[in-house]
């Protein structure tokens, strides 16, 4: 949707564009109100995607939580003090002016605002592992589903049930435009030299992302151990050659 409107109605020119105007959302978790800066075309202006391991498994049990009571909203960014995504419900009213001549593009929040659910990664690198984790928003239209993202039960895409039968949670969200989606985890890179490329249940990715995160930095400190040594090694042959001297200066005083 925001892509066809990437130019103003009025004016032709593009939303993108700076200035940004801002949209003030209150974190769900600390109370913190932000002012996000978003384009007129409906894309956070400055939200840095590139997250490291812990951050994404903060992230990744925000989506399971906000899941599994049907309501993840669309995600604008991430809280500055708790990182916290910063959420606004699908039918939320939202008016962006144009940059260049204030034209209101308005609408629903699903509508007007780019989804920042899928948008931050992290990738693990090391003891065997090259993996990208993001999460992905599914639509049943597809036929690809991750599953509960609470208990991991699979959530069939003919299945008119919107709760998980096994525990109860929320499995699949009506937005307004009638679209059942649900998030799910996505897993591409390689595991052990072989191509890895999954659709998995949230919760699941997260302890999946713990164990590789581990696993990759368990590989890391190997090589930092090794390093250490080598500066023993270093210290070592320093203290040698600190001890030949002394021997040397102990010949030569006793001449
Ligand atoms: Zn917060
Ligand atoms: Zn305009
Ligand atoms: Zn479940």
């Amino acid at each position: 949707m925001p892509l066809s409107r990437a130019r103003c109605p009025a004016c032709t020119l593009p939303l993108g564009d700076p200035p940004h105007p801002t949209l003030v959302v209150r974190c769900g978790r600390c109370g913190l109100t932000s002012n996000v800066a978003v384009a007129a075309d409906g894309t956070p202006a400055a939200f840095d995607v590139a997250f490291v391991p812990n951050k994404i498994v903060g992230w990744f049990a925000a989506a399971r939580v906000a899941t599994a009571q049907g309501a993840p909203g669309v995600a604008v960014g991430a809280c500055s003090a708790c990182s916290t995504p910063l959420t606004i419900a699908y039918d939320a009213p939202v008016v962006l002016p144009c940059p260049h001549c204030s034209e209101p593009i308005s609408g629903a929040a699903v509508d007007v605002l780019v989804d920042q659910w899928p948008e931050p990664w992290t990738k693990v690198e090391g003891g065997g592992i090259d993996l990208e984790y993001r999460l992905g928003l599914f639509d049943d239209k597809t036929g690809i589903t991750a599953g509960c993202a609470t208990c991991g039960a699979p959530t069939p895409p003919n299945d008119p049930a919107v709760r998980c039968r096994a525990c109860g949670a929320a499995t699949w969200v009506v937005r307004p435009d009638g679209v059942r989606v649900q998030l799910g985890a996505r897993v591409n890179g390689t595991r052990g030299g072989r191509p890895f490329n999954a659709v998995v249940p949230i919760g699941h990715a997260e302890a999946m992302l713990r164990r590789d995160a581990a696993l990759g930095s368990n590989d890391r400190s190997g090589g930092a151990l090794l390093g250490f040594t080598g500066v023993g090694c270093a210290i070592f042959i320093a203290l040698g050659v600190v001890g030949i001297l002394a021997i040397v200066l102990l010949v030569v005083a006793l001449r």
